[in-house]
């Protein structure tokens, strides 16, 4: 193993009052599992406790430099808040974040006593957090910002090591552009994201995953304008040619939610289970 790589249930700080705490739940969805972040010193936020791991949320209470008082979420997919309640239950602490919207995929135990609105600061035990709303990858996902450090904690919004899952109709690919276009205006430094390790250029990233994003948009274009109609499952390979097959049920979900973009856009047309290019587009 790598000298930094990432080790579940250990306590790594990496900035002053940032300690990052990775629940044990690697997977090909969560890379090296889901971090927990733990922020502040004698007065404790715990960001994304991760999933109902008992094991994880033992090891957040013994490794808090101080009492855990907050408990905020990004958004409430399975593996980020079903912690939440549990840590909440043990600790009396407050629960901040979006609620969860309907859907299986969502965890319904999540249930706030404050949901933030964009822009909204707090201020806990000393270190501070604004809501940054930033749908796309889930409807409700929210990042929060750390003004005095200039860190931007991403949730699955950005990912490091891996393009994160857009999957409609929750996850919305026009939103997500438009959320991550928001972020180049952000003073950020740094950013640290649900999974995989602390981002340094984050300028660098976000303008990557744009143009990532609006590559692989072409490329969906193009596809449709060799094929003709032709049904999702028959552009898939087209597309994601670079992406091994065994991802493809995965990179299918973000097809579906490029397809639904360029529909949105005027570009694309969806009939009778086939998409094709609108008439008068061409790559
Ligand atoms: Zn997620």
């Amino acid at each position: 193993m790598p000298a930094d790589a990432i080790r579940p249930g250990e306590l790594v700080r990496l900035a002053p009052s940032i300690r990052r705490l990775t629940a044990f739940n690697a997977g090909t969805m969560t890379g090296p599992g889901t971090n927990t972040w733990i922020l502040g010193e004698d007065e404790v936020a715990v960001l994304d406790p991760g999933p109902a791991s008992p094991e994880h949320i033992e090891n957040i209470r013994n490794k808090a430099p101080g009492e855990v008082r907050w408990i905020l979420v990004t958004h409430t997919h399975p593996d980020h808040s079903p912690g939440a309640a549990i840590l909440a239950e043990l600790t009396g602490a407050s629960l901040i974040g979006p609620p969860p919207p309907p859907g299986e995929r969502q965890d319904q135990s999540f249930s706030p006593a404050v949901q933030p609105k964009d822009g909204q600061e707090f201020n806990l035990g000393g270190f501070s957090l604004t809501a940054v709303h930033t749908p796309g990858h889930a409807s409700n996902h929210v990042c929060w910002w750390h003004p005095p450090q200039e860190v931007l904690f991403t949730g699955d919004h950005i990912m490091q090591g891996s393009t994160v899952v857009i999957a409609p109709p929750d996850g919305d690919m026009s939103a997500y552009m438009v959320s991550l276009g928001r972020l180049l205006d952000l003073p950020v430094r740094a950013m640290a994201p649900g999974h995989g390790h602390w981002i340094d250029r984050p300028g660098e990233e976000v303008r990557g995953l744009i143009a990532h994003r609006e590559r692989r948009e072409s490329k969906v274009v193009l596809a449709m304008d060799a094929l003709g109609p032709a049904t999702l499952e028959a552009i898939l390979p087209r597309v994601y040619d670079d992406v091994p097959g065994r991802l493809h049920p995965v990179a299918a979900l973000s097809l579906e939610a490029h397809l639904l973009k360029l529909e949105r856009d005027g570009l694309a047309v969806s009939e009778s289970g086939s998409w094709r290019l609108a008439a008068g587009v061409s790559p």
